[in-house]
């Protein structure tokens, strides 16, 4: 096997702007962005047999049991494109899943490259999932501190009225981030003791995330760049 493939683990609670970054970020990199969300809601969409056994878990906002997931994203990463390495976006969510995809790559004389992680205040998280406003006519999002619209309930482009989604309900949200606290943020010493968590503060600009992490990537193999204080 080739040596020195990219292999990044994004880590982020969810608001945390994971997907955004990850978009960006594969793009500038030349890598895949393989989002185990996305994976998902294109099995539900195409009504397959693992969209049917993932949609319960993902209705509730718990997570999809480790077997079905780590099948699927396996066969996600056998794919040719994936050859030069991947940025894997919400997937691991467990233990389980970082262990199954270490001995994966082991098995494939590789290891995970780096693990950075966009860390925002729980303020901040619940802040940014809450306040999402969408036009029920043109779709357009707002957001009711960061980017609100001039007129309360009402959209800016169209004239449209604003709703929120049934899957942005505070409900849904405060149950996202228990999850997230239980099962994913252990893996945040994981990393941090294998030596490849880097922390991003992920409170800044789109933009500003961005320089940092392609900072992180781009510095792959220099010293001085060590795991820092997560909490
Ligand atoms: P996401 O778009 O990453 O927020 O994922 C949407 C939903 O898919 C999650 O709420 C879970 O139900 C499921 N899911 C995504 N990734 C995983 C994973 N690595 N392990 C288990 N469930 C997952």
């Amino acid at each position: 096997m080739a040596h020195g493939l990219l292999y990044v683990v994004l880590l982020g609670a969810p608001g945390a702007g994971k997907g955004t970054q990850a978009g960006l970020l594969a793009g500038r990199l030349g890598v895949p962005h393989v989002s185990s969300g996305d994976l998902f809601r294109e099995n539900l969409a195409g009504g397959t047999h693992l969209g049917r056994s993932a949609k319960s878990y993902i209705d509730k906002g718990e997570l999809v049991p480790d077997a079905i997931t780590i099948a699927m994203v396996m066969e996600r990463l056998a794919q040719p494109d994936c050859d030069k390495g991947v940025l894997l976006d919400g997937f691991p969510r467990t233990l389980a899943q970082a262990q199954a995809l270490d001995e994966a790559l082991a098995g494939n004389g590789q290891r995970i490259s780096v693990a950075p992680y966009i860390r925002v205040s729980e303020e901040t998280l619940l802040a940014r999932l809450a306040g999402r406003w969408t036009c029920q006519r043109c779709q357009a999002v707002y957001h009711q501190l960061f980017s609100p619209p001039r007129v309360p309930g009402v959209c800016d482009v169209c004239g449209g009225g604003l709703y929120q989604r049934a899957d942005d309900t505070p409900e849904t949200h405060k149950k996202r981030i228990e999850v997230y606290m239980v099962q994913t943020r252990p893996l945040i010493d994981y990393y941090r003791l294998l030596g490849l968590l880097r922390v991003i503060d992920g409170e800044r600009s789109v933009d500003e995330v961005q320089a940092a992490l392609l900072d992180v990537v781009q510095g792959l193999g220099e010293d001085g760049d060590r795991a820092q204080e997560a909490r």
